[in-house]
């Protein structure tokens, strides 16, 4: 083609090369690329194909038989509707042409399909062919829009495909701008100016070998014109073992700098503990025991611990952290240091999401140190307090900022909660020794280290979560933190009664709310997930749906009930003062957005209603449930289908059965993961990594060879200064994954 050869002119085509220095790209293609991320001819060769056609399967119109079920692809035209002249039933036609032939098209009493149609539309045509010889037509064929044929007409989908070669053409993700079609030319092109072979693998050819997946070169030609589907199979497999490889020899780095810093030594008597845990109004479960042991170990070590505490709400994480506060609160002061001061030389820092949680740890905290002369700080945006107050010695006072900073700076102050980006940013800690974090996933080695100040020390540091994720997802983005995991929860805990309900048995929910309302109890009511790509719609459509139904159920359902809304359009101020009206008890309903995940502890809201159910996740209708497991009420969930679904087969109550039966988060997500795949995993955007990264989370094999091989690559390397390629693509990748 012609085009290829003035490409082959330019001598020198190189993977690093801006696009647009080999090809010509007007505006609105430079603005589509732009968005995809493609700017390089490297990054447009690894702009994967989404899926593949397999054109064997496809006729061309003209060689169309009477009975046969057709596939076509071609361009719509002579599009029109009458009635029919009997039984007035409208009828649509029109025809479909691919340049081979063209073929008539009717539709029966489908008039509404016609005005989704216009002529000149492209389209993929499947149904069967009917008529007779010389008058065939499809009659009622599905027809999927298409923004472009797969490949030019006379390409090769209408070349002979007898040869069984070739047949398999990719389909590209397109944007506004640019089409699948241009992104198979121009790939081709690029393989025809020979750029593959300036381009190097970074992964080691060993590492290759081991797991038999094929070179780069290979993978881009696999990938892009594979000739069997295996080959696209394995190239794929290859780029998502890379994608899971490079986070975790990120991870595997981080953790081996921290490996070789040094902490404070803390060694702590079991039986000083015992004095601590003994007075909880609570024996510790198993789970508890387990981690605070293991969590000991770490401190006694000469080397900072890393670890990560997961438990689903209400499993106690708190009671663990406060625990291994006291163990830092109340350890010796290591030497060199004075012993003005009877507790606390070394220090905790805790620091929370928001500033409501921020102050339920500090009154957690008091309950649990309030038989000792332990000093606790908090500081929010609103207001500084210590505990215990001179006058008081059970209650909390109010103190200036500047002065806990002070006494926080001096180490008077043992133990300092607050949120992350307060404490991070404003207080210099005397000797900061540990540092509990909540729900923080990005929470790196240079956090540690900014927080920690002047202090050549790294603090041990006690990450928390309650988002519940696969194994594999968990072995990848927290590859560089040890483990703990409460998966048992407290005894004598009333478990939540989940039940899922049809839209024609709401009314039932209703009646059991009230009964609870006039009990004293309070409800969440979440709405539906709206799905809509464009997140700035999408929030003003949960707004509207949020709004709507708290008026229509204070008109109709709960009409004496005081109800308002939370949402993710309110700035965080506005929420936590809704949540504060909420958990005093001035509010009787809340009605909410899924995106707003508060962790907010509300003891008295035992009743969530979760509306369009089925278009959630498990693990996040159980992150939802969460919320109403805080007290000693008897708590209910109530998962209700949206009416389109529940005529549907038996699919969606099945799956939604699996939350009345799942142990914990934790197993829910791996359903998620095997029923519905990466994409309905809680939150799973957050974590940043490609559709085909998320694809590998459900290989277990791939994500332990990945994570094996990142291992033994730092040990033997520790700061990859032999593997530049490896480290600038990690580099590239803290800057999209935010891992710092
Ligand atoms: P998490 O932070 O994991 O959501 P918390 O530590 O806040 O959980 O504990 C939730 C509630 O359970 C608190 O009221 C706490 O006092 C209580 N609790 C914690 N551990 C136990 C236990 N072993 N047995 C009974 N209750 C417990
Ligand atoms: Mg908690």
């Amino acid at each position: 083609m012609s085009t290829i050869s003035s490409f082959a002119m330019i001598d020198f085509m190189r993977p690093s090369d801006l696009l647009g220095t080999h090809t010509r790209l007007d505006e609105p293609h430079r603005r589509a690329l732009k968005r995809l991320g493609i700017l390089t001819v490297e990054q447009l060769l690894l702009h994967l194909p989404q899926r593949y056609e397999d054109i064997s399967s496809i006729q061309s119109v003209g060689s169309l038989q009477k009975d046969q079920d057709a596939v076509v692809f071609g361009q719509l035209g002579g599009l029109k509707t009458r009635k029919s002249w009997k039984s007035r039933t409208p009828i649509s036609e029109g025809w479909v042409e691919d340049g081979t032939a063209r073929i008539k098209i009717m539709w029966f009493n489908q008039p509404y399909l016609a005005k989704m149609l216009s002529d000149g539309m492209y389209v993929k045509v499947a149904g069967k062919v009917t008529g007779s010889e010389g008058k065939l037509y499809l009659a009622n064929p599905e027809v999927e829009k298409l923004d472009s044929l797969p490949i030019d007409r006379h390409d090769s989908i209408f070349k002979n495909t007898e040869t069984l070669d070739d047949t398999i053409y990719p389909v590209y993700r397109e944007t506004k701008g640019v089409t699948s079609k241009w992104f198979y030319h121009t790939v081709q092109k690029c393989f025809a100016a020979g750029v593959l072979e300036r381009l190097i693998d970074p992964i080691p050819a060993e590492i290759l070998d081991r797991y038999n997946l094929p070179s780069l070169q290979t993978a881009l030609i696999w990938i892009h014109t594979p000739k069997k589907p295996e080959h696209a199979e394995s190239a794929r497999k290859r780029f998502a073992f890379e994608e899971v490889f490079y986070i975790q020899t990120a991870k595997a780095k981080e953790r081996a700098a921290v490996t070789v810093s040094t902490s404070y030594v803390v060694q702590t008597a079991p039986t000083h503990l015992k004095a601590f845990t003994e007075r909880f109004p609570f024996p510790l479960t198993n789970a508890q025991h387990q981690a605070i042991t293991e969590i000991m170990k770490d401190f006694s070590g000469k080397h900072p611990m890393s670890r990560l505490l997961e438990g689903d709400v209400g499993s106690g994480k708190t009671a663990v952290a406060a625990t291994t506060a006291y163990a830092i609160a109340t350890s010796r002061p290591p030497e060199g240091i004075g012993k003005k001061i009877e507790y606390g030389n070394l220090q905790v820092a805790y620091m929370a999401p928001t500033e409501i949680l921020a102050k339920q740890h500090f009154e957690s905290f008091i309950q649990y140190f309030k038989h000792l002369p332990i000093q606790i700080g908090l500081i929010t945006g609103s207001g500084c307090y210590k505990f215990p107050s001179k006058s008081d010695p059970e209650k909390p006072t109010p103190i200036s900022k500047t002065q806990l900073l002070k006494w926080v700076k001096n180490g008077e102050i043992p133990i300092l909660i607050g949120t992350h980006a307060l404490i991070y940013k404003a207080v210099e800690f005397k000797h900061l020794a540990h540092v509990i974090i909540d729900e923080q996933h990005r929470f790196g080695t240079n956090q540690r280290r900014a927080l920690a100040k002047k202090d050549t020390r790294l603090p041990h540091l006690l990450s928390m979560t309650a988002t519940p994720i696969p194994r594999t997802l968990a072995l990848t983005v927290y590859g560089d933190l040890d483990i703990s995991l409460l998966d048992e929860m407290p005894k004598g805990r009333k478990p939540i009664i989940t039940k899922v309900v049809a839209p024609s048995q709401i009314d039932t929910v209703y009646a059991h709310v009230r009964t609870e309302l006039a009990a004293g109890r309070q409800a969440y009511i979440i709405c539906p997930r709206i799905d809509e790509p464009d997140p700035s719609k999408e929030n003003a459509l949960q707004l509207k749906s949020v709004k709507q139904e708290a008026e229509r159920l204070k008109t109709h359902v709960f009409k004496t009930a005081r109800i308002d809304i939370l949402h993710s359009k309110m700035t965080p101020k506005e929420k936590d003062a809704v949540m504060e009206k909420f958990l005093a008890h001035q509010i009787d309903i809340l009605v909410a957005t899924s995106v707003v995940e508060v962790g907010v502890n509300v003891p008295n809201a035992t009743n969530i209603i979760i509306e369009g159910a089925e278009r959630f996740g498990l693990s996040q209708l159980h992150q939802l449930r969460g919320r109403v497991i805080r007290g000693t009420h008897q708590p209910y969930c109530f998962a209700v289908t949206s009416k389109d679904s529940t005529g549907k087969s038996g699919k969606t109550l099945e799956r939604l059965k699996a939350l009345t039966e799942a142990k914990n988060g934790f197993e829910l997500a791996e359903y998620d993961l095997t029923l519905r795949g990466s994409g309905e995993l809680y939150g799973m955007k957050q974590w940043g990594l490609s559709d085909l990264g998320m694809e590998a989370l459900k290989n277990i094999k791939l994500v332990t060879a990945a994570r094996t091989e990142a291992q033994r690559l730092i040990e033997h390397d520790p700061t990859l200064a032999e593997y530049p390629l490896i480290e600038e693509r990690i580099a590239n990748l803290s800057k999209t994954l935010h891992l710092e």
